[in-house]
């Protein structure tokens, strides 16, 4: 079989015929590809990843945990699962700002993040990201990073799934868990965004 470059409608139908064909078999149900979607779509999502924030800034063991093994540490809250066997969180520092992206498919780390933005997917963001991240945050995302921090650009793959612990914003201090994982958005956690300000 060749391995030419699909269009988004041969995936679909490809996707289609896998499912009817496990589906015939009895291998799957219906309600359990449904389910599947609903948990991916609903359930699973960055607000787990913010959660796991939240706590690294809060505790400075589960941090120096979750940076040595963040796959196992993310375990110890609950969150584990397809697409995030091998995860790998990188912190943010005033020197060095970390950016994910996988420049050959949409790897992703879904457990933290859930699924994957459209743009992410899309191939300008997987080869301009390479080249020239410190124009692309600016340009495409309105994130501009000082000039005195280097930038590092990981290269996420189905070996490795990397995702970003942002700094803490100031002036959080005491305050729970709960309200910090208010401050983390998506985007921080690709490195392509800023967290929330204390208001
Ligand atoms: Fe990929």
């Amino acid at each position: 079989m060749s391995s030419i470059i699909r269009t988004p409608e041969e995936i679909t139908a490809r996707v289609k015929a896998l499912e009817s064909m496990l589906i015939d078999k009895g291998l799957i149900t219906t309600q359990m590809v449904d389910r599947m979607v609903e948990i991916y779509e609903n359930e699973v999502g960055p607000q787990l990843g913010a959660k796991v924030i939240a706590k690294a800034w809060s505790d400075p063991d589960f941090k120096a945990r979750l940076l040595e093994d963040t796959t196992e540490a993310c375990k110890e809250l609950g969150i584990s699962g397809l697409q995030g066997e091998d995860m790998v969180a990188l912190e943010d520092t005033d020197d060095v700002h970390h950016a994910v992206v996988c420049t050959l498919c949409s790897c992703y780390p879904w457990p933290v993040l859930g699924l994957p933005p459209n743009w992410y997917k899309e191939p300008q963001y997987r080869s301009r990201m390479v080249r020239e991240p410190r124009k692309v945050l600016a340009e495409e995302f309105g994130y501009v990073v000082p000039e005195s921090t280097e930038i590092r650009v990981w290269d996420s793959s189905s070996e490795m799934r990397y995702w970003v612990l942002p700094q803490r914003p100031t002036g959080t201090e005491g305050w729970s868990e709960e309200q910090l994982a208010e401050l983390v958005t998506r985007d921080s956690m690709i490195g392509v965004g800023a967290v929330k300000a204390a208001s």
